[in-house]
């Protein structure tokens, strides 16, 4: 046997289970493909610049310690998923392969390629092998007592440690041990692209987000090391590091969510869902990132681009570009929502309370339709994940799953004063504001400052705005 393992979103080798699997049976050495589609990334799934430049560079590392087991990375360019299958058939003949091994993806255009991709292979004699990879617990293994999807985070989340209690009872560990060194099968790699057709790779930010396995694990470490204990406290203060910022290394699979949930059971004495409570506030939010790849699976109409709740269908959002655009740029004149969508623009990244505040901002105070706020997220974040992406946007904009209800309508100004009390999150991102002490920061408008300070004055009333939303929403309602 020799196997073709095909990476996707699972750029490691340690802990990966269709590494893991086909190494175990390969007795004629392994070959590593991955396919690249900068089509399809970039008018389909939206990928941002700086996620692409972040990829090839974990490709580049991933190649490295794929050398290092004597397994060649083989790469197929082409611009769409459509003729994936048989180029990878093509590649695993070229290679004297004779079976497939890849780890699952979730979404719909994803799975729709696998299907295709597998179905070519079988007809051609070839086995296809499959894992559960993305997620700790698989989709389909945490239903109802109705054997029904849940659609309610709190219960999945209690059903979650549960079958992950029974499943884990013998305390085996959750990681794979590392695959062991191939037979030499004189392949060899190809070369790592330096550019990319559509993507503006100088719009990496190297400096911010250092690629490879080695990396990632390091954040995890030093995380689970020193702030985990602490993360239930700071977790919602954007100016300070108290989060793991590891999102961008799980959503190309640079981290494995086996080796977060070990690393902070360990430091749990073992517990899920009691103990620590920063361990467990952590975990809860793996576990949110699992709910969410659940529900894509469960429901592939989320990746059509639809409500989940189809009563709401009939919102009549607000077109104004120009209101769009300021959004876009951070020229809101509610300093904490301009803050945060600078620190998108210009780190590829954003605090996830932020990313709640901006997505109410945009969906509630300008009703401007969720689908735009996501779409622009996915051409911007480093951690572009369509599952948590769409359900964060969906939950904020109260058309999803467990969704915020559409009365319940942040205040831009209260959250800011909230959640970054000094300022100091906004004097980094918006420099212009950055004389103002106190909570005139909050509302340069109303210290009557915006008139001396190169900042717009706010392009909506948060007022008007709620009770705007809150009309458009009783009317589809019937309420
Ligand atoms: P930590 O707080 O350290 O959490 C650890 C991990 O848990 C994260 O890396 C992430 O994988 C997962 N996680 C944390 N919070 C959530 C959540 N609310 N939903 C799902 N998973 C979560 N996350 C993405 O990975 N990609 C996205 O494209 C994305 N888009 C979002 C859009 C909106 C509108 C909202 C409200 C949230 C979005 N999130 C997204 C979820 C969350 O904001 C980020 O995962 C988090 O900010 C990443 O920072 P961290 O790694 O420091 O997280």
């Amino acid at each position: 046997m020799r196997p073709l393992v095909w990476f996707r979103a699972d750029l490691r080798v340690r802990d990966n289970t269709a590494l893991h699997h086909a190494c175990l049976r390969a007795d004629r050495g392994v070959v590593a493909a991955f396919t690249i589609c900068p089509d399809q990334w970039l008018h389909e799934h939206d990928w941002a610049d700086c996620k692409v430049e972040f990829l090839l560079r974990n490709l580049g590392s991933l190649r490295s310690s794929l050398e290092a087991l004597r397994i060649p990375l083989k790469l197929i360019q082409t611009p769409r998923f459509e003729s994936v299958p048989e180029r990878l058939l093509a590649l695993a003949r070229e290679t004297g392969c004779d079976a497939l091994w890849f780890n699952r993806e979730y979404e719909l255009n994803e799975k729709c390629r696998d299907d295709a991709t597998r179905v070519a292979f079988e007809r051609a004699g070839l086995s296809v092998h499959p894992y559960h990879d993305q997620v700790v617990l698989p989709p389909g293994s945490v239903r109802t007592n109705e054997d029904r999807p849940y659609t309610v985070y709190t219960p999945f989340r209690k059903k979650w440690a549960a079958v992950f209690a029974e499943l884990n009872s013998d305390g085996q560990p959750l990681v794979l041990p590392a695959p062991a060194v191939q037979e030499d099968i004189a392949i060899e790699s190809d070369p790592i692209p330096g550019s990319m057709d559509g993507f503006d790779l100088s719009l990496g930010r190297p400096d911010l987000w250092e690629a490879g396995e080695p990396h990632g694990l390091d954040r995890l470490r030093q995380f689970s090391a020193s702030r985990i204990g602490s993360y239930k406290d700071r977790r919602d203060t954007p100016s300070v590091n108290g989060t793991s910022t590891l999102s961008p290394y799980l959503a190309l699979g640079v981290v494995s969510p086996r080796q977060c949930l070990t690393a902070a059971m360990g430091t749990n004495r073992g517990r899920v869902d009691s103990g620590d409570a920063g361990a467990v506030g952590w975990i809860q939010e793996l576990i949110w990132r699992e709910f969410y790849k659940h529900l894509v699976e469960a429901f592939p109409r989320l990746c059509m681009g639809t409500n989940f709740r189809r009563e709401y269908d009939a919102i009549e959002w607000n077109e104004d570009e120009s209101q769009f655009e300021a959004w876009c740029e951070g020229r809101t004149g509610y300093p904490i929502v301009d803050a945060a969508m600078r620190q998108l623009n210009q780190t590829g990244w954003m605090h996830n309370r932020l990313r709640m505040i901006t997505a109410m901002f945009l969906t509630k105070d300008l009703l401007i339709d969720w689908r735009k706020g996501e779409r622009y997220f996915m051409r911007r974040l480093i951690d572009g994940d369509y599952a948590s992406n769409n359900g964060g946007w969906q939950w904020s904009a109260s058309t999803g799953t467990d969704a915020q209800p559409y009365f319940r309508i942040f205040n831009p100004t209260t959250q800011g004063e909230r959640y970054d009390p000094d300022g100091d999150f906004i004097r980094r991102f918006v420099p212009e504001l950055s004389e103002l002490t106190g909570k005139a920061i909050h509302n340069p408008s109303e210290a009557g400052l915006f008139s001396g300070l190169d900042y717009p004055p706010p392009i909506v009333n948060h007022a008007q705005a709620r009770d705007r939303t809150l009309t458009e929403f009783k009317r589809v309602r019937g309420a």
